[in-house]
C-alpha cells in the first residue's frame, strides 16, 4: 500500500481521500484537502511562507535552551582547570 504526502501542507494522505493534480509539464501534485488545493493553485501561496504547512514550521522554528547548559559547563570546566 502506498502512502502520499500532501505536496503542499507535508500531511500523510489517507487512501480513497484526497486529490491528484497533473500539471500541463508533467509534474504531479497530491493535495490533502481544499485548501491546499486553493492556497497553491488557485492562490499561488508559497508552503515556505505559511505558518500551518510543515515547510513554513520548519523554517519559522528555532531550536531553544540547548547551547545555554552547554556553555555553562564549557566555563565551569575552564574556571577547574586554571
Ligand atoms: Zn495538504
Amino acid at each position: 500500500m502506498e502512502q502520499y504526502k500532501c505536496s503542499f501542507c507535508g500531511d500523510t494522505i489517507e487512501i480513497g481521500t484526497g486529490k491528484m493534480f497533473v500539471k500541463k509539464d508533467g509534474m504531479i501534485m497530491y493535495f490533502c484537502k481544499s485548501k491546499c488545493e486553493k492556497n497553491s493553485l488557485g492562490l499561488k501561496r508559497a508552503p515556505r511562507k505559511l505558518k500551518w504547512t510543515a515547510k513554513g514550521s520548519k523554517a519559522n522554528a528555532r531550536p531553544k535552551g540547548q547551547s545555554s547548559k552547554k556553555t555553562v559547563s564549557k566555563k565551569e570546566n575552564k574556571r577547574e582547570k586554571k
